[in-house]
């Protein structure tokens, strides 16, 4: 029965009575369309509805394979932050929550940093994972990308950041509010390095998210029908009063109201950024100084330079430091 209980679609092997040998995991519903994709086929297209181009939420770490040259990198290590700081508890203890989405994901909270090469050019690229508590953005995920562009700067690589979040991290109520503006600070850092900071929105990117780090790249891209906005409809209908246009939080209509610079298919991805990192990132280019501008450069590189900051596990992730993160 092996044949049939790989090939044959849910609905049908219920008709010939096999349902109940068959692992879950072979064939996955689309969101999109509701027919059955074969697992095979979903690695094949990247995730992607082989009948209708719905674009499935993937995994941090599935992502960085699928845009690092020959899916290769390496994992930045990213510091401890204090768990649980306000011993919050809602129906459930935050640690608990904490604890179950560590065991269900394999990860230690929502977001990666990879290091490798994209197209040739050094990359350092951030990803949120939305399977880890709704890719919600915590002191961890504040530090994760303070971490990922100091090391962009270092490497003078350029910092692509991928969301995927429902937005601030709740239970860590002000605390990850005030990510908001550490991750902001973070991506300035790499842009007065003169560092292109690449954003690829991904569905969901809402909330905080979108309201910090998200929206800030030199070049904004989004994946096709992904959900970004700050407010979801429901809230924005009843607060303004007014029926919103359909899909209006949707990828293609930001695109279309100049919200974003680009929609690319899930599958040119990886060829789009190597493209766009080899225009905007040219390290062998001599500055075009004049001789002043130099003098004024060597002064300044006489100053020591701020410390880089490695994460302790020790410290408080939200104590002030020399750059105000
Ligand atoms: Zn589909």
């Amino acid at each position: 029965m092996n044949w049939l209980k790989n090939l044959v679609p849910p609905k049908l092997r219920s008709l010939v009575g096999a349902q109940k040998e068959i692992s879950d995991n072979l064939w996955y519903k689309c969101p999109g369309c509701t027919q059955m994709i074969y697992h095979r086929d979903l690695d094949k297209n990247l995730h992607v509805c082989q009948h209708c181009g719905h674009h499935l939420r993937i995994r941090a770490e599935q992502r960085l394979k699928m845009l690092f040259d020959n899916g290769k990198f390496a994992l930045l290590e990213l510091g401890k932050p204090l768990a649980d700081p306000l011993k919050f508890r809602d129906l459930k203890k935050y640690s608990d929550r904490i604890r179950d989405a560590r065991s269900k994901t394999g990860e230690t909270d929502a977001l990666k940093v990879g290091l490798g090469e994209i197209g040739g050019h050094k990359t350092v690229i951030a990803v949120l994972d939305f399977a880890f508590m709704g890719g919600s953005m915590g002191m961890a995920v504040g530090d994760g990308l303070i971490t990922a562009a100091r090391r962009a700067v270092s490497e003078t690589a350029p910092l692509v950041v991928i969301p995927s979040s429902g937005g601030a991290r709740m239970q860590e109520g002000i605390l990850s509010l005030m990510q908001m503006t550490r991750s902001t600070i973070a991506v300035e850092e790499v842009k007065e390095a003169g560092l292109p900071y690449i954003v690829v929105l991904t569905d969901p990117t809402t909330g905080g998210v979108t309201a910090s780090f998200a929206m800030l790249g030199d070049i904004q891209i989004a994946e096709p029908g992904s959900q970004i906005g700050f407010a979801g409809k429901r809230v924005i209908e009843q607060t303004i009063r007014e029926t919103l246009p359909d899909g209006f939080q949707q990828a293609e209509y930001l695109l279309e109201h100049g919200m974003i610079d680009m929609v690319v298919h899930r599958q040119d991805l990886a060829a789009t950024l190597a493209r766009i990192i080899g225009l905007l990132h040219t390290t062998n280019v001599a500055p075009d100084t004049s001789p002043d501008d130099r003098q004024k450069e060597d002064a300044a590189d006489a100053i020591p330079s701020t410390e880089v900051i490695v994460p302790d596990p020790s410290r408080p992730a939200t104590k002030a430091t020399d750059k105000g993160l």
